[in-house]
């Protein structure tokens, strides 16, 4: 008998295990998959993020003779670009199976199934436990008349498997796995379009953030269509077909771009006296318990920003709830990040989140034109934009485009996580030239 099981091997599963372990408990982990990582690290985060990096490369060696440096026209090798990425991921992935030799999980191979709540059946075995941590992640969202082979009509997953950098590609939804796997393939050469049901690219972020990264990305030569209707997607001939309301498209490939939704297939959780919630996801309370008693859920499949950071965190504090202590998530500080290029970064609340609740607020803003670190490179696209609270000059949020924006966002979520003011961030001495000091500018510029 395990004090937990843990099903799912993502970033939630894998970190809430190890920790369980940590705090004492006889913890076994399941996961269906040959890896551990979940979707970030075999279909997510870390793939994308390596084909994003080599795409990268690959446009600065082409444009390098505008910085006086020559080399003839680079070529890319699509095949040595993709085992790159494989071993790249098996490298992390082995990492995982190491830590959990290091902590004493049980690895468990298979698709969990309850048979009630402190049974599971995985494949002809059974296991039981006091408890379990249900992380099974989720999946990409796919509409019923979208007709998927992976080939030419692809998913977040197909896309990070092509063998071949196709000539003419649609991306249907703007969010930002839209975005960043669009990018990859643009760099890379394809003709890239983004077809957008709503009138937006990213609609969760702030508004001036969306669309001065629509210009830049336009500027990028990646074209978008907004409000489009797509009745169907399908493949014929090694091509992939769009039907809209208006016109028909034929093109080399289409990423399905529209979400992901939670994974709780084959979970059998009415066995366990379980169910999910009106959108599929399972609910759970402040200590992430579900209905049943012993029964926790985190990570993508009880929603919120499906980011692979949120579920580890959600696993540490799982934990810690487990062992009696008082984990939690402060859910108001959760960075967003697209690793375009520039990158685009945000956190805590926009400008129009702020103004739908009535919350006075003051702006402060700095281009990377005056950021001397961007001159310095020639990469000025985009501004650092901080929102603080009219009455007590707390920072509320904070969002930028610009080079590495990613790292420098961080620096906003250590003052917010200790309530800090946006005179906080002007008084600390910036290093200089860094691209923080557009932060610290924006501070300085707050009315
Ligand atoms: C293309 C792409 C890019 C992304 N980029 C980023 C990024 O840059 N940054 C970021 O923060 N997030 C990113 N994400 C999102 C991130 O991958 C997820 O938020 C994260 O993986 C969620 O972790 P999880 O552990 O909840 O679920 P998952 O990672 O989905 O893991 C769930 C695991 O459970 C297993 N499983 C499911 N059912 C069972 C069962 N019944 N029995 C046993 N095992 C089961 C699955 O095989 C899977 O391994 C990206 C996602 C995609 C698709």
């Amino acid at each position: 008998m395990f004090d937990v099981i843990v099903i799912g091997g993502g970033p939630a599963g894998y970190i809430a295990a190890i920790n369980c372990s940590k705090n004492g408990m006889k913890t076994g982990c399941v996961e269906t998959s040959k890896l551990l990582g979940g979707s970030c690290l075999n279909v997510g985060c870390i793939p994308s993020k390596t084909l994003l990096e080599i795409s990268h490369k690959f446009s600065e060696f082409s444009n390098c003779h505008n910085e006086g440096i020559m080399v003839s026209k680079p070529q890319i090798n699509v095949e040595q670009m993709m085992s790159v990425k494989t071993r790249r991921l098996q490298t992390l992935a082995g990492g995982i199976d190491t830590l959990f030799k290091k902590n004493k999980v049980e690895r468990i191979f298979g698709l969990a199934s309850f048979i009630d709540s402190n049974t599971i059946a995985v494949a002809n075995d059974k296991f039981s436990a006091k408890k379990f941590i249900i992380a099974t992640g989720s999946v990409p969202n796919v509409f019923s008349d979208f007709i998927i082979d992976e080939k030419n009509v692809c998913t977040s997953t197909g896309i990070l498997s092509l063998t071949e950098v196709p000539k003419k590609m649609v991306v249907i939804g703007g969010g930002y796995i839209g975005l960043e796997l669009g990018c990859v393939w643009s760099r890379l050469g394809s003709e890239v379009m983004v077809m957008e049901g709503g009138n937006k690219i990213m609609p969760s972020m702030d508004d001036e953030i969306s669309s001065k990264s629509l210009q830049i990305f336009e500027k990028q030569s990646i074209s978008f269509m907004f409000n489009q209707n797509i009745n169907k997607v399908y493949s014929k001939n090694n091509k992939a077909i769009i039907e809209t309301n208006e016109k028909m498209f034929e093109l080399d490939v289409v990423l399905v771009a529209t979400g992901r939704k939670p994974n709780t297939q084959g979970l059998n959780l009415e066995n366990a006296g379980l169910k999910v919630n009106s959108k599929g996801f399972i609910d759970v309370d402040k200590k992430y318990k579900t209905l049943a008693d012993n029964i926790y859920a985190i990570g993508d499949v009880i929603g919120g920003a499906m980011l692979a950071h949120k579920a580890e965190h959600e696993a540490i504090a799982v934990a810690e709830n487990l062992i009696g202590k008082f984990g939690h998530v402060n859910y108001d500080v959760i960075p967003g990040i697209v690793y375009t290029s520039p990158e685009i970064a945000s956190i805590g609340k926009n400008e129009q989140e702020l103004k739908n609740s009535g919350i006075d607020y003051k702006i402060g803003k700095s281009s990377m034109v005056a950021n001397s670190r961007s001159q310095a490179i020639g990469k000025t696209e985009g501004f650092a934009k901080i929102l603080a609270c009219k009455k007590t000059d707390r920072v509320l949020g904070a969002h930028i485009i610009g080079c590495e924006a990613g790292s420098v966002i961080h620096e906003i979520a250590v003052l917010m996580e200790f309530n800090g003011s946006a005179q906080d961030i002007a008084m600390i001495c910036h290093g200089h030239p860094t691209f923080n000091e557009a932060v610290k500018e924006a501070a300085l510029n707050i009315i």
